[in-house]
C-alpha cells in the first residue's frame, strides 16, 4: 500500500485557535504528520509525494468563490490591517443569512464554521497539497491498486463547499470519492465511511443529495460533542440522496462493544449499497489518549478497525483526518493499515 504524503503541510502551523472563550495552543501540529510518518516507515510502507492537480480537480467539490476566498484571504486580511497570525472570524451570518460582502477580508464568518480554524500565510499552499495527496491515492485506485493511504494534513471532513472548519480547509475525501465516482469512464457508486470520533459535517453536506455516494458515519453525540449542529440519527439524505446518508451517533462513554457493533452497521449499509470503491475517512480521535477525542478506544481498536474494514473487500482509500495524540497517534494509524493490508492483500482485483 502507498503512502502518499506532502512535504510542505508543515507550512501550515497556526499558532493558536479560540476553544471555548480560550485561546490556546492549536492542535492541528506539523508533528502529527511526522509521527505517523515515523511509525508507517517503520512498518515499511512506500511513501511517494503527490502528483499536483490544476485547481479545476479541487472545484470538483469546493465552489469557485471559496478556492479564491481560500487562496487571497490571508493576503486581504493583513492588508486590512488585522492579525498576522491568521484570519479567524469574529462575525457570524447566523441563520437570517443576507448578503456576502465582496472584500476578502470580511468575509472570514461567511466561509467558516468556528473560530478555530486559522486561515495563516501558507494555509492555502497546504490544503492544495493535502487535496492533491486524496486525487493522487484516487487515482492509484482507478489505476487498479486495491488500497492507498492518503496522509492528508490539514484534514478535511468539516469542510462543505464553500467553507472552512474544525481544522479542515478542503474536503479530501470528497474530492477522492468524487474523482472515483467520475474518473473510470464508467458510472462508480463510492461509499464514505467516517470512522474519526467526530461526525464528518462536510462529507455529509456535499453528498446529502446524491444516490452514487453514500456517506456512513459513526461518531460521538453532536449533541456533546463538535460539530454540534450536524451528525444527527434523523439525517439520512434528501432528494435523490433519500436514503444515503447515515449516522450513527454514540455516547462518548459507548464500550468497544458497542462501538464495533455500530460500525458493523455502518458497514453492512455500505456493503448493501454495492460500492465500486470505499473511502475511509480514518481519525484517530477516538483512542482513549487523545485529548479531543470523543471515545476511549484503545490502541489495539485501530487494527480491529482496519480488520473490519478489510473484510467488506472493497478497493479502499484511507483518507487522514483527525488524531492529536503524538505518543499514540503513528501506532494507531500504523495498526490500521497493516491489519487492512493483511486482508486485502489476499483477495486478487
Ligand atoms: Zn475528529
Amino acid at each position: 500500500m502507498k503512502v502518499i504524503h506532502n512535504e510542505a503541510h508543515g507550512r501550515h502551523d497556526p499558532s493558536h485557535q479560540f476553544a471555548g472563550g480560550r485561546q490556546s495552543k492549536h492542535a492541528d501540529a506539523p508533528a502529527r504528520i511526522e509521527k505517523i510518518l515515523s511509525a508507517l516507515r517503520e512498518a515499511d510502507l512506500e511513501v511517494i509525494p503527490p502528483h499536483f492537480y490544476c485547481v479545476d480537480a479541487i472545484r470538483t467539490v469546493h465552489s469557485k468563490d471559496y478556492v479564491d476566498y481560500l487562496s487571497g484571504a490571508y493576503e486581504a486580511w493583513v492588508a486590512a490591517g488585522k492579525s498576522p497570525a491568521g484570519v479567524i472570524p469574529g462575525t457570524f451570518p447566523v441563520r437570517a443569512i443576507w448578503r456576502r460582502p465582496d472584500e476578502l477580508s470580511r468575509r472570514a464568518g461567511w466561509h467558516c464554521l468556528d473560530t478555530e480554524t486559522p486561515i495563516t500565510e501558507h494555509t492555502f499552499e497546504a490544503a492544495v497539497g493535502s487535496a492533491c495527496c486524496a486525487l493522487t491515492a484516487a487515482d492509484l485506485l482507478l489505476a487498479g491498486e486495491s488500497r492507498a493511504y492518503a496522509l492528508c494534513r490539514p484534514p478535511g471532513h468539516h469542510a462543505g463547499r464553500d467553507h472552512c472548519g474544525g481544522y479542515c480547509y478542503f474536503n479530501n475525501a470528497a474530492l477522492a470519492a468524487t474523482r472515483l465516482r467520475d474518473g473510470s469512464g464508467t458510472a462508480c457508486k463510492v461509499a464514505i465511511l467516517d470512522v474519526d470520533g467526530h461526525h464528518g459535517n462536510g462529507t455529509q453536506s456535499i453528498f446529502y443529495e446524491s444516490s452514487d455516494v453514500l456517506y456512513a458515519s459513526v461518531h460521538a453525540d453532536p449533541n456533546v460533542t463538535y460539530p454540534y449542529y450536524w451528525g444527527y440519527a434523523e439525517e439520512t439524505g434528501a432528494g435523490v440522496g433519500a436514503g444515503f446518508n447515515l449516522n450513527v451517533p454514540l455516547s462518548p462513554r459507548a464500550d468497544e462493544t458497542t462501538y464495533f457493533g455500530a460500525l458493523a452497521g455502518a458497514l453492512e449499509a455500505a456493503q448493501r449499497f454495492g460500492p465500486d470503491f470505499l473511502v475511509v475517512s480514518l481519525g484517530t480521535d477516538g483512542s482513549a489518549d487523545d485529548r479531543l477525542g470523543p471515545f476511549a478506544l484503545s490502541t489495539g481498536a485501530f487494527a480491529e478497525m482496519g480488520q473490519r474494514i478489510a473484510e467488506a473487500g472493497v478497493p479502499t482509500l484511507v483518507v487522514q483526518e483527525g488524531g492529536y495524540h503524538l505518543a499514540t497517534l503513528g501506532e494507531c494509524v500504523a495498526l490500521f493499515l497493516k491489519a487492512l493490508q493483511g486482508k486485502m492483500g489476499t483477495i486478487p482485483y
